[in-house]
């Protein structure tokens, strides 16, 4: 049985529809599938029929940004009631944020004469939340840099010319949230972040001091060494373990559910009943 608690869609800066991306998940056999948008829950609504008819179950999910110490940290909530008061609020203020930091990256990016970035990112997301995801492609489809990722190493990424830091809420702020919302706290993908071992220890520290719950173990681009290395960092910090592929659109190396066959290993699945 496949889980994938990691995932995004249109409604931010995924490139399937959430209909197109729970179809695809079936087909890769997924069983238990949370979309998890940046800072919007926006694409579950699309999403539950064709669930059901997919016979997929589907988790209500979200990624928030948070900062912490100068560092981006995501932190993904999984299972909790979408319509929850302190929930829209705090999404309706982070996707404010997001909106602001666009127009900041389409100024800087202006001055190394890349012209109307923000307005082509912009109209990238469609009705969805505008992203550097969607500012990678806009570079890749100029010829500017040949691979997204490269994107965000010359320009977007911590540190670049296009770089902007953004006023996300807190890690205590984005747990207690989802927690009051009725839902389940994972640390997003911890070997992304280029921590040293010291600062993703101080990090898990911090995570589970402010009440945190899991953090993904599992992911579908990972060696044996690495899932290792966050199987014990989960242990060791007392933390329930999650599993996503991070899927953004159809590519080689990511695919929904890849890998991501349930362990043996006390999971969300379990804490949640959902096997
Ligand atoms: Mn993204
Ligand atoms: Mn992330
Ligand atoms: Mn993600």
């Amino acid at each position: 049985m496949k889980i994938d608690l990691h995932c995004h869609t249109t409604a931010s800066d995924g490139t399937l529809s959430p209909s197109e991306l729970v179809k695809r998940a079936a087909l890769q056999q997924v069983a238990i599938l949370a979309i998890t948008d940046h800072d919007t829950t926006a694409g579950l609504l699309e999403a539950q029929p064709v669930a059901e008819q997919e016979g997929v179950r589907l988790i209500e999910g979200v990624e928030i940004s948070t900062r912490w110490h100068g560092f981006e940290i995501h932190i993904v909530g999984l299972g909790f009631d979408v319509t929850h008061p302190a929930m829209t609020a705090l999404l309706t203020q982070q996707q404010a944020s997001r909106e602001s930091r666009a127009i900041a990256i389409g100024e800087k990016l202006a001055k190394r004469r890349i012209e109307g970035a923000y307005e082509a990112a912009r109209t990238k997301a469609g009705d969805g939340i505008v992203g550097r995801g969607h500012f990678a492609r806009v570079l890749v489809e100029r010829g500017i840099v040949r691979q997204p990722q490269a994107a965000f190493d010359k320009y977007l990424g911590k540190g670049q010319s296009a770089y902007v830091a953004t006023q996300w809420c807190s890690i205590e702020e984005a747990i207690s949230v989802i927690h009051q919302a009725g839902g389940v706290s994972v640390l997003a993908h911890p070997g992304k972040y280029s921590l040293s071992n010291k600062w993703l220890r101080k990090l898990l520290g911090e995570f589970k001091a402010a009440g945190g719950m899991a953090m993904e173990a599992l992911g579908c681009q990972q060696s044996p060494d690495q899932r290792r290395f966050l199987l014990s960092l989960a242990e060791e910090h007392e933390l329930l373990i999650s599993a996503g592929s991070d899927f953004h659109q159809p590519g080689r190396w990511i695919e929904l559910g890849r890998g991501l066959q349930r362990p043996e290993q006390p999971g969300v699945w379990h804490h949640l009943g959902w096997v």
